[in-house]
């Protein structure tokens, strides 16, 4: 045998490979082989946001070592890689770009300008993928906001209304007012921030009643007082009624045993909707609505001489208006949890709107069930699934309010206002675009608006373990169906894996995947948390140019447990390479003797 040389150049060998397993075809998927047994992995696809930071390189590494090792032992395996293209990150980086407003230009127009720049991003990734060494079969790539992609999307949602799974109606959603768009639960986040407690004085017969809020500028909003039934200080009041100051509406004192009796005066403000106990107290004692905020986040109407202002400025004037009548008795600075956007931060409102919902909550113990049959690494992982399958509170909000990203396929007939849904031959279809053949089967009008509508991203990317096996369009696609690893960091447990099995559970009756691999995420040096603002950030690519992938990959194999986060140290890295030196001097020497 030849012997190895002394010196070696890992990047350059690394290169060399990555380019000859490409050209050879080594990691493609036999969809025609009928003796291995098949292995397909769910490869999560990335936001290309154009980064791939150290936790995609854990992320990407795990899964792929469960690749190579399926292989090694005779499986067929099916590993493909996708990417989400849509999503509000991308309008916002295009408006900037171009210098316009999404509401300037035709929304097609918009939607290509959005693709285009989103295809500079995907290029990055893709490179960072393959410098890993990852063993994908890149003739599965696709892209979320391909038409084929979107028609089996678009599908999918006229399969789940025929079932009822899908519907449209009224009800209270997280919006945020400056991305102007509805959002999931799964988008909220919580924060702690350091807000103010107001004490405002509200009018009961002979008298008055003190109640501490933290909302002041939804008093116009204000439905009803609650106050303990145990609560010896208010407990004569129930039944009653109080005036709301400066609006002078009468409400009802209702007996509400989700007060806390300790929190302000013991005395609650009802709202629509201040927070969720809002949303709770207006059900259960069926209460009016009052819609004080829009989509803008602006004031209504209802809001009397405030109309018009945003949320703030509402708070303001009427704060200003509260004391000049005497009627503001206290002030004091609170710490409390809100809810934030998660894409800018912004803290979020609760408005009554009409939506698309999908109906996930009658599902919950189906995930629940499903969560407790597959297996996961590490098992106990498997209740972050089952604990936030069951907080939940509301259905899934589908509609988003925005140009890029898969259409909702209807239409409203413009004469009698009748719904029409797209037939599966007609898709994909962007109804802003296209109008629907035929004419209204209610009244005969052939004129229609467009639903403007469009769908939440993860509702794109919560089909994949159908749409790799080959869903809709192979027969077979149930030989690769449900997949057998679906692979991602535990901080999307409650997007991905929880969309995912919702949605595969709504579809098919069956779980999306037959076992979960979490990571943690990578921390710093430091133990905090990898941020560029930190200082403790370091990109992939300084990593690869620096050591190569192969020993990058080491830190991941041995840097800790599955689930469990670990730091990134130049160390475990140095140590990865040096450790390869070694194993090549040892495979040199023993090539001489052979
Ligand atoms: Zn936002
Ligand atoms: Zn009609």
């Amino acid at each position: 045998m030849r012997s190895l040389p002394r010196k070696i150049d890992f990047l350059q060998m690394e290169e060399k490979w990555e380019g000859l397993w490409e050209a050879r075809g080594t990691y493609r998927y036999d969809w025609d082989d009928e003796t291995r047994p098949r292995f397909s992995v769910d490869t999560p696809p990335p936001y290309p946001s154009g980064d791939f930071h150290m936790g995609n390189v854990l992320n990407w590494t795990y899964f792929d070592m469960v690749a190579r090792y399926k292989r090694m032992r005779g499986h067929n395996v099916h590993f493909p890689q996708g990417w989400d293209c849509h999503g509000l990150p991308t309008e916002v980086a295009v408006e900037k770009a171009h210098g316009i407003r999404r509401s300037d230009v035709p929304p097609d127009r918009f939607r290509r300008l959005c693709e285009e720049w989103i295809e500079q991003y995907i290029a990055v990734m893709k490179r960072a993928v393959i410098r890993l060494g990852c063993s994908v079969d890149w003739s599965l790539e696709y892209r979320t906001m391909e038409p084929e992609y979107m028609r089996k999307i678009q599908l999918s949602f006229l399969i789940l209304r025929d079932r009822d799974l899908i519907y449209k109606g009224e009800h209270p959603i997280n919006w945020c007012p400056r991305c102007e768009t509805a959002i999931a639960d799964a988008e909220v986040e919580r924060e702690r921030r350091v807000g103010r407690l107001y004490t405002v004085a509200f009018g009961i017969d002979g008298g008055e009643l003190l109640i501490a809020t933290t909302r002041p500028e939804y008093i116009p909003a204000c439905v009803a007082v609650g106050v303990h039934p145990g609560d010896g200080r208010h407990r004569h009041l129930i039944g009653g009624e109080a005036t709301v100051p400066l609006t002078g509406r009468r409400v009802p004192i209702i007996a509400d045993d989700a007060v806390d009796l300790g929190f302000g005066t013991g005395v609650l403000m009802i709202c629509t909707y201040g927070d969720k106990a809002d949303v709770l107290a207006v059900a259960r004692y069926g209460l009016p609505v009052v819609k004080l905020v829009d989509g803008k986040g602006e004031m209504t109407e209802e809001a009397g001489r405030y109309r018009g202002m945003g949320v703030e400025e509402a708070r303001e004037a009427i704060l200003a208006d509260l004391a000049g009548a005497g009627l503001l008795r206290g002030e004091a600075s609170l710490e409390q949890e809100v809810g934030i956007c998660w894409r800018c931060d912004t803290p979020i409102e609760i408005v009554s709107l009409e939506q698309w919902f999908m109906r996930t909550q009658a599902l919950t113990e189906e995930v629940v069930k499903a969560a407790e049959e597959i297996t996961w690494y590490p098992g106990w992982m498997r209740y972050r699934l089952i604990d936030w399958a069951r907080s939940l509170d509301w259905d899934w909000v589908l509609s988003r309010q925005r140009v890029f990203a898969t259409p909702i396929p209807a239409w409203y007939c413009r004469r009698c206002g009748a719904l029409r849904m797209a037939e599966p031959e007609e898709l994909p279809v962007d109804p802003k675009v296209t109008a629907p053949r035929g004419a209204c089967a209610g009244c005969g009008s052939a004129e229609f608006d467009p639903e403007t509508d469009v769908l939440d991203t993860w509702f794109d990317s919560s089909l994949t373990c159908a749409i790799h096996a080959g869903w809709p369009d192979r027969g077979d696609w149930r030989r690769l169906f449900p997949s057998s690893l679906h692979s991602s960091g535990h901080d999307i447990i409650r997007t991905w894996a929880y969309y995912l099995m919702v949605r595969h559970l709504a579809l098919f009756g069956e779980t999306a995947y037959s076992a979960v691999l979490i990571n943690g995420m990578v921390l710093g040096s430091d133990g905090r948390k990898m941020s560029k603002s930190l200082g403790n950030f370091v990109a992939s690519p300084e990593v690869f140019e620096k050591h190569g992938a192969d020993a990058a990959r080491q830190w991941v194999a041995a840097g800790g447990g599955t689930g469990f986060d670990i730091p990134f140290r130049w160390s475990d890295v140095e140590y990865g390479w040096r450790f390869m030196r070694k194993l090549w001097n040892a495979c040199r020497l023993a090539s001489i003797q052979l």
